[in-house]
């Protein structure tokens, strides 16, 4: 056959396999949580072994060069579905039972024309008709799965899929019409083809699984890099960012936006009465208390210290206030915390501010709510204060 050589592709394939599987299991040694890593690199290797197998041909016995061969790049291939399953976190229990079977049936088929009816066209329409709907499958699984974290990739592995199943239909499709080979060296284009099939789906499998993974590690990590460790809550710088933009929209769309500032009172008492890990707890509790009183859209944050923030889009004064009054009360419910049997009642001061319209940036509003923050503070604590905006703009003239 001109242009592909059988030989040269069963070659690369070896390579392939095992370069992919080394660096499989390396992925896997140093990312642990994700799964199916190792199974993919379990599948490269048997690639390889099945094709050093297929090309030992005139060396080793029929039985290794033909019929192990044969099994385990049908194994390989159903190791490697098996490893994206694996990693999708989809269910496999049937997948794996439908291998077995398939694996089975190819052993019996397999010994049956090569010992008794020696026939290539034969194994070749048995080999091609498994991986072809072992293709289908995985192709039609990727493409259906709703948790894709990168799009474009893991399309580009379910259209490999789709490829090699189209081949694969071709190769058993003209198999029957073909005279019986004489040997697979010698095969013809399509024949390459598949070998090509197969060269794809085991590069871009492991490409896609590895840039899905190193996208949900980056999703993690900017996770990690915008919530309090403490409270689990939003950090300061979250916060700012959602602010920043949040104020913006609401000037644009002309709708009112809210802020309430809120600090515990006298919290440092608390950690010198109880100690610091008591304290710890107590602003766990306090940030938990308010988020299960939460709207969907409002976004809390802990700002610093015992200091917290709560933006409540499209909310007038009125509302924010009807809000914090709530909170104030949620907070100064009695058993906030039990040290050793003994009752524990925190409290919270909350200053209120509202951009109703007028052009205040976002740093405005805050220290509005700070002004109303300490206002609430000088007036005894465990109190709401809204900041007076025509006292400010009195100011300001
Ligand atoms: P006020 O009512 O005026 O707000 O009094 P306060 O005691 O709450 O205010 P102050 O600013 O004097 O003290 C705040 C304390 O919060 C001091 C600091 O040690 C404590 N604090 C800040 N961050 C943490 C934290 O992460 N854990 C604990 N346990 N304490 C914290
Ligand atoms: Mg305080
Ligand atoms: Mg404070």
């Amino acid at each position: 056959m001109e242009g592909f050589d059988i030989r040269t592709l069963a070659l690369t394939n070896l390579l392939l396999g095992l370069f992919l599987g080394i660096g499989s299991f390396v992925f896997a040694r140093m990312h642990p949580s994700f799964a199916g890593f190792k199974s993919l690199g379990y599948s490269y290797f048997l690639f390889s072994f099945g094709f050093i197998l297929l090309g030992l041909r005139q060396y080793i016995s029929d039985y290794l060069s033909i019929i192990l061969a044969n099994l385990a790049i049908v194994a390989a291939f159903s190791l490697l579905i098996l490893g994206i399953l694996r990693f999708l976190k989809v269910e496999k229990y049937l997948f794996e039972k439908i291998s077995v079977i398939l694996l089975c049936v190819m052993l019996f088929t397999f010994v049956y024309f090569t010992y008794y009816q020696n026939s290539v066209n034969t194994r070749i329409i048995i080999f091609s008709t498994i991986i072809a709907g072992l293709s289908l499958f995985a192709g039609l699984k990727v493409l259906t799965n709703k948790d894709r974290v990168i799009l474009t990739f893991t399309r580009f592995l379910g259209f490999s899929f789709l490829y090699s199943a189209v081949i694969f239909l071709l190769r058993t499709y003209f198999a029957f019409d073909e005279p019986d080979l004489n040997n697979f060296m010698d095969a013809g284009v399509i024949h390459a083809l598949s070998l090509i099939a197969m060269q794809l789906v085991t590069i871009t499998s492991c490409f896609a699984l590895t840039i899905s993974a190193s996208q949900q590690l980056a999703n993690k990590l900017t996770m990690q890099a915008r919530i309090d460790s403490l409270t689990q809550i939003y950090n300061r710088r979250a916060f700012d960012e959602f602010a920043v933009k949040s104020v913006q929209r609401a000037q644009r769309e002309k709708t009112p936006i809210s802020l309430i500032l809120m600090d515990i009172d006298l919290f440092k008492q608390v950690n010198d009465t109880y100690g610091h890990q008591v304290g710890d707890k107590v602003l766990q509790e306090f940030s938990l208390r308010l988020k299960n009183s939460l709207r969907p859209y409002d976004i809390l944050a802990r700002y610093g210290g015992e200091e917290f923030t709560l933006l409540l889009p499209d909310t007038n004064t009125a509302t924010a206030m009807i809000i914090a009054e709530k909170l104030r009360y949620t907070i100064a419910q009695p058993v906030f915390f039990l040290v050793d049997g003994n009752k524990l009642t925190v409290t919270a001061s909350f200053g209120v501010a509202t951009n109703q319209g007028e052009q205040i940036d976002w740093q405005q509003l805050i220290s509005f709510a700070d002004q109303a923050l300490y206002q609430a503070k000088g007036s005894g604590r465990n109190c709401v204060k809204l900041h007076n905006a025509d006292a400010h703009q009195m100011v300001d003239n």
